[in-house]
């Protein structure tokens, strides 16, 4: 039959199925589960081998792992990722990950201090500060720093909303928890003037109450951040912030 038709083809000048579906598995492959086990093998590597922390041994064993080992995990895990690619979002008051459009767990706890918001370049720093369990205020998250070397102004970074949190009342205290390198200092520059402008930082006699600013301490490493420090560091780094001018 297959003869035949690959007769016909010739005859015809059709070229085969493949070559207008070149993604689409050949046919003989179809009842040959091997093939499309390591077909499926390969594409699930590949995308594992573009995480951050993972090389190509670690997304071997991954996806060994889930095609044959335990198969039954998949469909929880294909769940947990189509929900979310669909469902997560940023938090509309902070920037930190939410489900979209909604506030994150730390914002919509009425047990933090709202009026103590510390500001960091990333979500990571944030979940670095969390799991030293001690700081019970609220964050706004950057998701980056002013570089203007590349390109990244304040326009790309999360501050219009800070300022705007500020400028609406009941911030008490912003502390400048960036990195102690040039860009960090920039932002918290911009930070400050623009607070100033704003009359937030009571300067200029605005209608609310100046909001204190504070830089957390640093036995950071010079040029370093939040995020590679340990939890007493962090603790420390937290209680020995000073005014920032
Ligand atoms: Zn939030």
């Amino acid at each position: 039959m297959r003869n035949k038709t690959a007769a016909l083809r010739i005859a015809q000048n059709i070229p085969p199925a493949s070559t207008f579906f070149p993604l689409k598995i050949p046919h003989s492959a179809i009842h040959t589960p091997h093939f499309a086990t390591v077909s499926s093998l390969d594409l699930l590597q590949q995308q594992l081998r573009q995480l951050p922390g993972l090389g190509p041994r670690s997304a071997e064993r991954i996806a060994l792992h889930l095609l044959i080992e335990q198969p039954g995990k998949l469909p929880a895990l294909v769940a947990a990722l189509q929900a979310a690619a669909h469902g997560a979002g940023r938090c509309v008051r902070c920037g930190h990950l939410a489900e979209a459009g909604q506030l994150c767990g730390i914002c919509g706890d009425a047990r933090r201090d709202a009026a103590v918001v510390c500001v960091v370049e990333h979500v990571p720093d944030l979940i670095a500060l969390e799991r030293g369990g001690t700081y019970r205020g609220t964050y706004h998250v950057l998701h980056g720093k002013l570089s203007p070397i590349n390109g990244v102004g304040p326009e790309q970074l999360n501050i219009a909303s800070l300022l705007a949190r500020v400028a609406a009342g009941g911030v008490g205290e912003l502390i400048l928890a960036l990195a102690n390198d040039v860009e960090g200092e920039a932002t918290c520059h911009y930070l400050t003037q623009h607070l100033a402008a704003t009359g937030a930082d009571g300067a200029n006699g605005a209608g609310h109450a100046a909001v204190k600013v504070t830089r957390i301490g640093f036995g950071l490493p010079s040029g370093g951040g939040v995020l590679h420090a340990d939890p007493v560091t962090l603790k420390s780094a937290l209680d020995g912030r000073r005014a920032y001018a």
